[in-house]
């Protein structure tokens, strides 16, 4: 498909320089670090931030691997975010279509942030090439966002005022398929609860025991009986984080579990919160312990914006799909070899798409208006769309049918499959901000879009002002 309209400047400045930025990719997935540990990840941003001549601010909202680029002066301002957290439990060798552990029970780039952050990046750094090369009043910035994995780092970020005075936010994650985003992501919230009880010895001295663990079951039960009673929509999941030691002859003095809360709204959200609040204070009565409820992270649905999706949707369009070759898809077709057929026909469903036999990489650009299933995850991305006019796309980097968060998913990802998914991701992004930047009446619309919606929906940040970053929540 070729380009027909005047931000084609904008793709060529991208594809200017996208080999270094497949190259930074490349080393993030050789550094896969978890929620808030990203150190090297952060650093390898940071430093290409600062060869592209970008203004760097480290370690904003109180978060050492949280960082921002900025360049440009005066005008609208675009945000370009990224991410770059790994997930745990998932090392894998690339380009090879069997499980094969490079470090047993090490991280791995599961969730392809290690592209997502890439191609932001390279986004950010065409528009600013763009906005130097037009001589255009206006600014762009690359947030480097980590611990997307739980660790609700933007909704941090928008706590502390980082979007205030940003126009536009534009965002991407790595797929099978390309378009762009529906916003149907789930609000959701962490709630880590701490029982204490009374150590005592199991056999000689069980009554002046009061178990920590015992609360933590009838905890779980009494959620697991409301799970009946709530809308449709929600999920509560728990991890036991703490049970109490290993020690079957001690009653357990302390023991923590931690649940983690969604719902379609921030509303239905918060009344389930209190509801499973309820539950733990119902479990501590009943085992004589006490219960802390602590807040870790929280994240709010997604809120489209119907002028920006449109102005995305014509962009990749306008570009036409990854451009796979034969043999990316004759690499792609050995993955699929791997997963269930129910994995491949489920992913088409997902976007509305029929199911199309034989393909193991879609290069195609889904509709804009597809009825999908509800997707049933949650992105802290969703925060920022409540304070910021915001659009996503997806793009296709990876074999049709790819898990989330599979060892298949990080052993795809320095192919070059991944790498021309990058690419087309920096480019509808950054050419949805030329747009922004170049078309007054664009960024009207997206910001009356945005305003209306929010006359009839207030909104609190579920990340309230008493919690902390939970810097550590990957140390447990
Ligand atoms: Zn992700």
């Amino acid at each position: 498909m070729t380009d027909q309209q005047n931000t084609a400047e904008i793709w060529r400045l991208a594809d200017a320089k996208s080999p270094a930025f497949f190259e930074l990719s490349d080393r993030v997935w050789a550094v896969p670090e978890l929620n808030y540990q990203e150190e090297r990840s952060a650093a390898e941003h940071a430093a290409m931030l600062e060869k592209e001549g970008f203004r760097v601010e480290k370690g904003v909202a109180g978060i050492p691997t949280a960082l921002i680029g900025e360049s440009g002066e005066d005008g609208p301002v675009i945000a370009i975010l990224g991410e770059y957290d790994a997930l745990p439990g998932l090392s894998q060798e690339a380009g090879v279509a069997e499980q094969r552990p490079i470090m047993l029970g090490g991280n791995g780039h599961g969730c392809g942030h290690n592209m997502l952050g890439s191609a932001s990046l390279l986004a950010a750094t065409a528009v600013k090439d763009w906005l130097a090369a037009k001589g255009i009043k206006g600014r762009v910035r690359y947030y480097g966002c980590p611990a997307e994995e739980g660790g609700s780092s933007k909704g941090f970020m928008v706590r502390s005022g980082l979007f205030d005075d940003v126009d536009v936010a534009i965002c991407w994650h790595p797929s099978s398929f390309t378009g762009v985003s529906k916003a149907i992501s789930l609000a959701c919230v962490e709630v880590e609860f701490t029982f204490r009880g009374r150590a005592s010895h199991a056999a000689a001295s069980p009554h002046l025991g009061r178990s920590a663990l015992d609360a933590v079951e009838l905890m779980n039960i009494g959620v697991n009986y409301m799970r009946e009673h709530m809308p449709s929509d929600a999920r509560v999941h728990y991890a036991i984080i703490d049970a109490g030691g290993i020690a079957p002859n001690v009653v357990q003095a302390q023991a923590t579990v931690r649940h983690l809360i969604r719902a379609r709204t921030l509303s239905e959200m918060w009344d389930l919160v209190r509801r499973v609040k309820a539950i733990a204070d119902g479990a501590a009565l009943m085992t004589e312990t006490s219960v802390v409820a602590q807040q870790l992270s929280g994240d709010a649905n997604l809120v489209g914006n119907r002028p920006l999706e449109e102005a995305m949707h014509a962009n990749l369009i306008r570009l036409g799909g990854p451009g796979f070759d034969a043999a990316d898809r004759a690499f792609a077709a050995e993955f699929q070899k791997t997963f269930s057929k129910e994995d491949i026909r489920a992913s088409y469903g997902r976007f509305g798409l029929s199911v199309r036999e034989g393909e193991s990489l879609s290069d195609d650009i889904y509709p804009l208006d597809y009825v999908a299933a509800l997707s049933v995850g949650s992105t802290d991305v969703g925060t920022v769309s409540w304070v910021v006019p915001t659009v996503q796309c997806r793009v296709a980097c990876y074999a049709v049918g790819t898990p989330g968060h599979s060892w298949q998913l990080v052993a795809q990802g320095l192919a070059p499959a991944a790498h021309k998914g990058l690419s087309l991701a920096a480019k509808a992004m950054a050419g949805v901000a030329v747009d922004v930047l170049s078309q007054p009446a664009l960024l009207k619309a997206a910001k009356a879009d945005f305003a209306a919606f929010r006359a009839e929906n207030p909104f609190q940040n579920p990340i309230t002002d008493d919690i902390e970053p939970p810097l550590d929540m990957a140390a447990h």
